[in-house]
């Protein structure tokens, strides 16, 4: 077993970590504070790569393991998290296309999702159906070569800027086997979008409602076939995990960054305040902390990159611990710096405020934990999951 990453991780982390440092990180309290969706440095990432980190490179991607990826995404989100999440959720949206979609369909949809031209949304969640997200009542009907598509999305990550919605829609009856994905052009004839909802955090990325009403969609644009919908939704949800929790670890060595300068220079009592033990505890715990979240989050994506049986469960518990974990250390962050933790001068509530937001989307980290004591309670498994 090799912990050590490879020149080329070392690299990619490189690369993402100058974007960052260049294009994110001077901007980031600026579109928080504006709430702007800053779509020409995202289209600016394509360049790098960075839309398409693994899209096959038949479709112009990068073709990356998630192992790369995630090495990717934790440096875009020490320099900003709600960009770097959105843009992981772009990423997420490309490969579902790329690995659901026919020849055609990824023809027409990556190269353009990969530039930047094109960006994309994911649309599971509906007003009543979250954590039930298999109970969805969006329906697509089949009439001829086209799918009619009516329902109600909620919580989409980017809409209303964006151009290609992958949608899970019911085709059949009740249930996960009678939801289709189809991919639904962003700007089609009876869509209409909510307003740009006022969050706590994530700020720098739009998230609205979509109401579909009579859309008209190709039958070509299904991804699969019927009644596979929900499980191409699930698997995407797997490497979503691992790239919800991994922005919140660069969010959280961000702050860990922030905070061990901070306590070198801030003095009380006649001494830094780097000089208390109970300082210098707190911070020894982040920082185990935060190698603890990247580790679990590199182990599960080893076993997404490796076809694991059991990779949802590693991306549950992943996903759950890391964001749990990421949360934590950039509170304590907050903590060290006293009053101006609290101040918007600072990154820190920034911090917080973003990283709440990990531990419910992309399921909540309360059904994170029905994921796994469902799996393990089953017979034998246990001995599998190590
Ligand atoms: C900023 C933001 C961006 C988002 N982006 C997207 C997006 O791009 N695309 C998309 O499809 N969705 C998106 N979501 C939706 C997100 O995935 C859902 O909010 C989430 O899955 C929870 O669903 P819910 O809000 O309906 O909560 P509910 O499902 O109503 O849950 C309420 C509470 O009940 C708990 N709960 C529910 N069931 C159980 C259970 N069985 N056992 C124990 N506890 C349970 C939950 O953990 C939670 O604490 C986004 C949400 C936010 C806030």
């Amino acid at each position: 077993m090799d912990f050590s990453l490879t020149e080329d991780q070392i690299a990619f982390g490189q690369t993402a970590r100058q974007f960052a440092k260049k294009e994110l990180k001077p901007n980031a309290a600026e579109w928080d504070r504006e709430s702007h969706f800053p779509v020409d440095v995202i289209k600016k990432s394509g360049e790098l790569g960075f839309l398409g980190l693994y899209t096959n490179p038949e479709y112009d991607g990068l073709g990356l393991p998630r192992l790369d990826s995630a090495i990717v995404f934790e440096e875009l989100a020490w320099g900003d998290t709600s960009v770097a999440a959105y843009m992981s959720i772009h990423n997420m949206v490309a490969w579902m296309v790329g690995e659901y979609g026919s020849d055609a369909l990824c023809q027409q949809y990556l190269p353009n999702m990969v530039s930047g031209e094109w960006l994309g949304s994911y649309c599971l969640t509906e007003p009543n159906a979250g954590s039930d997200a298999a109970s969805l009542r969006t329906k697509a009907d089949k009439q001829g070569d086209y799918y009619v598509l009516n329902g109600e999305k909620t919580f989409i990550s980017g809409a209303g800027s964006t151009d290609v919605l992958v949608v899970m829609a019911r085709t059949g009856g009740a249930g996960p086997k009678g939801v289709s994905a189809l991919v639904v052009d962003a700007h089609s004839d009876g869509i209409e979008y909510g307003k740009n909802e006022q969050k706590m955090g994530w700020k720098a990325q739009p998230t609205r409602t979509i109401s579909f009403n009579n859309v008209k969609v190709p039958v070509a644009n299904r991804l699969g076939e019927e009644g596979q919908g929900f499980s191409m939704a699930m698997k995407g949800l797997d490497g979503g995990r691992i790239n919800i929790g991994i922005c919140a670890v660069g969010t959280a060595q961000a702050a860990l960054e922030t905070a061990t300068n901070y306590v070198k220079e801030r003095s009380q009592f006649g001494n830094p305040i780097a000089n208390f033990q109970s300082v210098q505890f707190k911070l020894a715990d982040m920082l185990t902390q935060t190698i603890a979240a990247r580790q679990i989050l590199y182990l599960a994506a080893s076993k997404v990159d490796n076809n694991d049986p059991q990779a949802s469960v590693y991306c549950a518990m992943a996903k759950r611990l890391s964001t749990d974990l990421s949360f934590d250390i950039a509170n304590q962050a907050l903590q060290l710096h006293g009053g101006y933790g609290y101040l918007n001068e600072y990154p820190l509530e920034r911090h917080v405020r973003d990283l709440r937001v990990h531990q419910i989307l992309e399921g909540t980290n309360e059904i994170m934990r029905v994921i796994v004591s469902r799996q393990m309670l089953q017979d034998e498994a246990l001995s599998q999951l190590r």
